[in-house]
């Protein structure tokens, strides 16, 4: 049955919503697309739905090509099972928890591999069982920090997500397999749905190489920072972009004496650098972290310190650090409380915690400062000169350089004193001759710039764009089935840890995405595969004999599987036009009673803006309308 308007609920607005800052947010308000109720909360309105809707199913019909299994799982679940991973903890406020009429904590679920790792866990006991991959589409919550722009960053939303399980990754059955499968899915959901898309190189987690992939929607107002080869032979998101060899040196001459100035009030690098007339790429950036997977212990060491400090008035005596160093239970002497990284890159750089976690060996966080500041250190002042003379007395340090930062130059840096900073920092004379040289490495720990060589080593250089994430995959590895105990019989009768891969999809993403990357002044232009409906009847007037051939073409339409909108509302042909432009169905056929005396209608698509309309005579319309539509969808 084909809708007539005022049967159905379509607020369109004339005016653009204030609080929408990009395009998608604007016109899915404008053209009543959505409603919101609250901070990153929306009401799908019936055009929203009918076009999520076929997303759904377009998503729906790939996974189950793709040999995936539907299901579906609660929306609760209790904190005890994200526990068992820690990502009751990882998530932190972005994780939704209520408490229960029983005073049971829930979360709501921000995604699902406890919830089918559970499952699997109880069901699943022999190899034989394996390979599975399961999915639902199902609402996800989070908490998210700056819910905005409308439906691309909400804190509920419908996601599909995927999860895969497997014996081996290598071989027939193995997470290879699927991941390849669900990656070529993806590439035809997103094709189907008429999205452009890229393919990045993602974060790749436990199981290194190239073992996440993000598709993304190339478009400025996207949030994900990209880098893509000239060469177009790399891309991947800033998060895991390499850069290609650069070449450096820590050996190079003084460019003269050190030379401390005072530079008070200097809270940046540009600030410094207006000061101290130095540009950002001269100035060193040195960052301090410390090995994230010690930090209770350095979080107890900070409070011992700090209470240290208290009682005494003045910062904890080197003695009760050495005294800590012994009493330590999980740590031996070549392991201390306070392991600390020190990052060093240019000033106009920014330091990449995954690329500097794999060059340091472990997994990094930024370090306390309050920790930092009672051991000595001048937050905000470092020299890299602090290994010779402030780290080595307390902590095991590791100074990881970027090469762009270990260049034979001038260089200016902090002065280990707050509000001072210094000149002519030179690498041997104030480090390298200094200390033991296993405690300093060079490796590429920044992220990717614009203008920066492609690490495949073909001259290609990278270039930045920003994306929208509409999809992602990801091999998980053993992480969930470790932490849950999650174990199979392989043939020789051994208990293995089950590898699994997980694949999700952003629903109402692919909706704000196809119009991110397809409007105009005018109002959206939706890929035929999504539109809310194929076709928009617009009568010019709806009554007397034009309400029946209204109604006799759209039920023709229909019966040839296309979806119709009739504009029956009482409303000046000017208006119907602006709405149908904003609403943006691919194909607008208008309705009058001088079309109707040349036994034609009036076919106009909405792509083409410019065009006047086209008159095609009524016993050919339909097979035209399905021509265009099946010539639009692939
Ligand atoms: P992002 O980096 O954008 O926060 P994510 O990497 O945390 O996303 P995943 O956990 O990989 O997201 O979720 C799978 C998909 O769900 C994403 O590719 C995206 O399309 C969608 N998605 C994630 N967070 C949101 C959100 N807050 N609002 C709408 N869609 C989202
Ligand atoms: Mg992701």
């Amino acid at each position: 049955m084909a809708t007539y308007w005022t049967r159905t609920l379509i607020p369109t607005l004339r005016q653009d919503p204030a609080e929408a800052e990009v395009p998608s947010h604007r016109l899915m308000l404008r053209a009543g697309l959505i409603r919101q109720l609250s901070a990153g909360l929306y009401t799908y309105l019936p055009l929203g739905w009918r076009a999520l809707h076929k997303a759904i199913q377009i998503v729906r019909a790939e996974m189950d090509a793709a040999g995936a299994a539907e299901m579906f799982m609660p929306a609760i679940e209790p904190i005890e099972l994200l526990a068992e991973t820690k990502r009751e903890i990882e998530y932190g406020p972005d994780l939704f928890r209520f408490e229960d009429r029983r005073g049971h904590v829930n979360a709501l679920a921000p995604t699902h591999e406890e919830v089918i790792t559970e499952a699997m866990r109880a069901y699943v006991e022999s190899y034989r069982q394996l390979p599975l991959n399961l999915y639902q589409i199902q609402t996800k919550f989070r908490d998210e920090p700056r819910p905005r722009f409308g439906v691309l960053r909400c804190r509920e939303f419908i996601m599909k997500d995927a999860y895969s399980f497997h014996l081996t990754v290598d071989g027939p059955g193995g997470l290879d397999e699927t991941y390849r499968r669900m990656y070529d899915a993806y590439c035809r959901i997103f094709d189907r749905c008429g999205l452009h898309y890229e393919i990045v190189e993602a974060e790749s987690g436990p199981i290194g190489g190239s073992a996440s992939h993000e598709f993304m929607v190339i478009c400025d107002t996207g949030e994900d920072t990209i880098l893509k080869s000239d060469k177009g032979n790399y891309s991947a998101n800033v998060d895991k972009c390499a850069i290609g060899e650069r070449k450096w040196t820590l050996d190079g001459s003084p460019t003269g004496e050190l030379e401390t100035m005072h530079t008070p009030d200097c809270a940046s690098i540009e600030a410094v650098g207006k000061f101290m007339r130095v540009k950002p790429k001269h100035i060193l950036k040195i960052v301090l972290y410390q090995n994230k997977d010690i930090t209770d212990i350095t979080r107890d060491f900070a409070t011992e310190l700090s209470d240290l400090a208290r009682v005494s008035g003045r910062a904890a005596p080197r003695e009760h650090l050495e005294a800590k160093d012994k009493r330590g239970e999980s740590t031996s002497q070549s392991i201390p409380h306070l392991e600390s990284i020190v990052a060093v890159v240019r000033g106009d750089h920014a330091v990449n915690e995954g690329k500097l976690s794999a060059a340091a060996g472990c997994n990094v966080e930024l370090m306390n400062p309050d920790a930092a500041q009672r051991i000595g250190l001048a937050v905000g002042f470092v020299s890299p000169s602090v290994m010779a003379d402030k780290l080595d007395l307390r902590v095991r340090g590791l100074l990881v350089v970027d090469p762009d930062a270990a260049q034979d130059q001038f260089w200016a840096s902090g002065a280990n004193e707050i509000d001072h900073h210094v000149k002519h920092f030179n690498w041997k004379r104030d480090v390298l001759d200094l200390i033991d040289s296993s405690r300093i490495k060079v490796a590429d720990i920044r992220n990717a710039a614009d203008g920066d060589p492609s690490p495949i080593g073909d001259g290609g250089v990278l270039r930045v764009h920003k994306g929208i994430e509409v999809g992602h995959v990801f091999k998980l590895g053993t992480k969930y089935s470790d932490a849950m105990g999650f174990t199979v019989l392989d043939e020789n009768q051994k208990q293995r840890p089950v590898i699994m891969g997980c694949y999700g999809i952003g629903l109402g993403r692919i909706l704000a995405a196809a119009i991110e990357t397809s409007h105009d002044e005018d109002g959206i232009i939706w890929p035929a595969a999504i539109a809310p409906y194929c076709v928009h009847i617009v009568p010019i007037k709806f009554d007397g004999e034009l309400c029946k051939t209204c109604s006799d073409l759209a039920g023709e339409l229909e019966a040839a599987g296309l979806d119709v909108l009739i504009d029956d509302r009482p409303e000046r042909p000017g208006v119907k036009f602006k709405d149908a432009d904003l609403i943006g169905c691919p194909i607008r056929l208008t309705v009058s009673d001088k079309t109707l005396a040349k036994d034609s209608v009036e076919l106009k698509l909405r792509r083409e803006r410019e065009s006047k309309g086209e008159l095609v005579r009524r016993d050919e319309i339909v097979a035209r309308c399905a021509d265009i539509i099946s010539g639009m969808s692939v």
